[in-house]
C-alpha cells in the first residue's frame, strides 16, 4: 500500500543526465571520522582496534536515541513505572565496568517485547518486555544484559569491523523493526535498523556473562538470570511477531539458556539461595502496568496484522486495545496509522490528534497527523506538524521530503525544490527519491 500517489518521473530515475557518481557524491552523508585507534576493553583490559571513542559513542547515542525511542512511542507516562526502572538500572550501571557513562533508563510505550542499548548508555526497555517478566531480579538481568553491551563497546566493535553503519538517519525504510503502519506514516524505519542491527553470538555470550555477574553485584538472586532465560527460550521456539525484532538484534540459542543454568549452579552457588528476587516489589510496582495487559496484548495482536497487512484485522485489534486503555498514546497513534493505510483519513485524522493531546511532548502524533493532513491535501496543517516534528527530532530525512511535498503542495516551490534537494542528499533511491528528482527536474533545478 503507498502513503501517497506520485506521479512518475518520464524517465528512469539513475538512467537520468544526473549520473549516479555525481549522485553519490552528494549524497555523502556526514559520518564519524575514521582515524584508526586502539583502547583498552573495559571488561577484558585487553588493547583492541576501537574507532570510536567515548565521546563519539556518547554523541552517536544523542544523536539517535531520541529517534528510536520516539519510533517506540516514547517514554511511558506511569512516571512511577519509569523511576523504579531508572533506580533499578542506576544500581546495576554502577556495578558495572563502565559507571561513568551517562546511563539513562526508559520504559517504552511500544507493546512489543524488545529491550536495547545504545553506546553511550540509553537503554529502552519495552512495556511489552516488563509483562513477560515475573519479578526484579529478572528485570535486573535484563537491564545487566544491555549494560554488558554497553560497557564491552560492542556497538563500537561492530562499526569498527565494518558490520555497522555510522549513519542510522538514512530514512531507508525496510528495517527489521519497521512495519506498515510506520511507512505510511512516513517515519520509515530509523534507528531499529541500523544502530541496533544486532549482535553476533559471542557478544551476546559476553552479554549475559556480564549481566548475571552485574546483577549479583547488585545484590540480587542470580536465579532471576535463569529465569530471564527460561522466559526468552520459551518464547523463541513461539516464533511470534511482537519477539521478532528482540531475536533479531539479541540471537537467541538453547547455549544460552544452558550457560546461565550451568553459571548459577557453580559459579554463583554461594549467593543464590539467601538472595531475593523481589516478586512482590516488582508486581506492585508494575501494577498498573499489568491492568492494561490486554490492551497491550492486543496492540500486539494488531501489529502483527499491520506485518501480514491485514488493517482490517488490525483495526478490530486495536480497538479491543482501545476499550481497555482509551487513553493510551501508542493505542490511539497504532489506530491512526491504521487508519490512515486505509486511506480512512478524517477517522485517522481524530486519533492522531487525541494521541497528540494525551502526550504532547512526545513527537511521533506530530508526524501521523501531518500525514492525515497530507491525505486531506491540508497542505499548510501538514507543513506545520512536520516543523513541529522537526524542531524536536531534527534529521529524519523523510519529515524533510513531506515538508518539500507540503511545500510543493502550497504552490512554495523554491522552498519545496530546497527540501527537496536536501532530502536528495540523503536518500537517493526509491519512491519519495525519484519524485524529488523529478520535480527538481521538471522545474530546472537540475
Ligand atoms: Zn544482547
Amino acid at each position: 500500500m503507498r502513503p501517497l500517489r506520485y506521479q512518475k518521473g518520464k524517465e528512469d530515475f539513475f538512467n537520468s543526465t544526473f549520473s549516479r557518481r555525481e549522485f553519490l557524491r552528494v549524497s555523502v552523508v556526514s559520518g564519524i571520522s575514521l582515524m584508526a585507534g586502539c583502547a583498552i576493553n573495559p571488561v577484558t583490559g585487553h588493547r583492541e582496534l576501537m574507532l570510536l571513542s567515548e565521546s563519539q559513542e556518547i554523541s552517536l547515542d544523542r544523536q539517535n536515541s531520541p529517534h528510536q525511542i520516539s519510533a517506540d512511542y516514547g517514554t511511558t507516562l506511569d512516571k512511577g513505572l519509569d523511576n523504579y526502572v531508572s533506580q533499578i538500572g542506576q544500581v546495576i550501571a554502577a556495578n558495572s565496568h563502565r559507571p561513568q557513562m551517562p546511563y539513562s533508563f526508559h520504559v517504552l510505550n511500544a507493546p512489543y517485547v524488545n529491550a536495547y542499548a545504545f553506546p553511550g548508555g540509553t537503554i529502552g526497555i519495552t512495556r511489552g518486555i516488563l509483562l513477560d517478566l515475573e519479578n526484579e531480579a529478572e528485570l535486573a538481568s535484563l537491564i545487566g544484559h544491555e549494560a554488558g553491551h554497553v560497557a564491552s563497546r560492542h556497538t563500537g566493535q561492530r562499526m569498527t569491523r565494518g558490520l555497522l553503519a555510522a549513519v542510522v538517519l538514512t530514512g531507508v525504510s525496510a528495517t527489521a523493526g519497521s512495519q506498515m503502519g510506520d511507512l505510511v506514516a512516513g517515519l520509515g524505519g530509523i534507528g531499529a535498523g541500523a544502530l541496533l542491527a544486532g549482535y553476533s553470538r559471542n557478544q551476546e555470550r559476553e552479554a549475559d556473562s556480564l549481566g548475571l555477574e552485574y546483577m549479583v553485584r547488585s545484590d540480587y538472586n542470580p536465579e532471576g538470570f535463569v529465569g530471564l532465560m527460561n522466559m526468552l527460550n520459551e518464547m523463541s521456539g513461539k516464533n511470534e511477531s511482537s519477539m521478532a525484532v528482540l531475536f533479531s538484534t539479541h540471537p537467541m540459542s538453547s547455549e544460552r539458556h544452558q550457560t546461565a543454568i550451568r553459571e548459577v549452579k557453580t559459579r554463583y552457588i554461594s549467593e543464590k539461595k539467601v538472595r531475593p528476587i523481589y516478586r512482590e516489589r516488582y508486581m506492585d510496582n508494575t501494577n498498573r502496568l499489568r491492568k492494561i495487559g490486554p490492551a497491550i496484548k492486543a496492540m500486539q495482536d494488531g501489529d502483527g496484522e499491520m506485518m501480514r497487512r491485514n488493517p482490517q484485522k488490525a483495526r478490530e485489534q486495536y480497538e479491543r486495545s482501545l476499550k481497555t486503555a482509551p487513553e493510551d498514546y501508542a493505542g490511539n497513534l497504532k489506530m491512526a496509522k491504521c487508519l490512515l493505510s486505509m486511506r480512512q483519513s478524517r477517522d485517522a485524522r481524530r486519533f492522531a490528534q487525541k494521541a497528540r493531546e494525551v502526550y504532547p511532548e512526545e513527537s511521533q502524533a506530530k508526524h501521523v497527523l501531518g500525514m492525515t493532513h497530507l491525505q486531506l491535501n491540508n497542505f499548510e496543517q501538514a507543513l506545520a506538524q512536520f516543523n513541529d516534528y522537526e524542531k524536536v527530532l531534527p534529521g529524519n530525512p523523510n519529515t524533510t521530503f513531506f515538508q518539500g511535498f507540503s511545500l510543493e503542495g502550497m504552490g512554495r516551490r523554491e522552498q519545496s525544490a530546497q527540501k527537496y534537494f536536501d532530502y536528495l542528499q540523503k536518500v537517493n533511491q526509491g519512491e519519495y527519491a525519484q519524485h524529488a528528482y523529478s520535480r527538481l527536474k521538471d522545474w530546472g533545478y537540475i
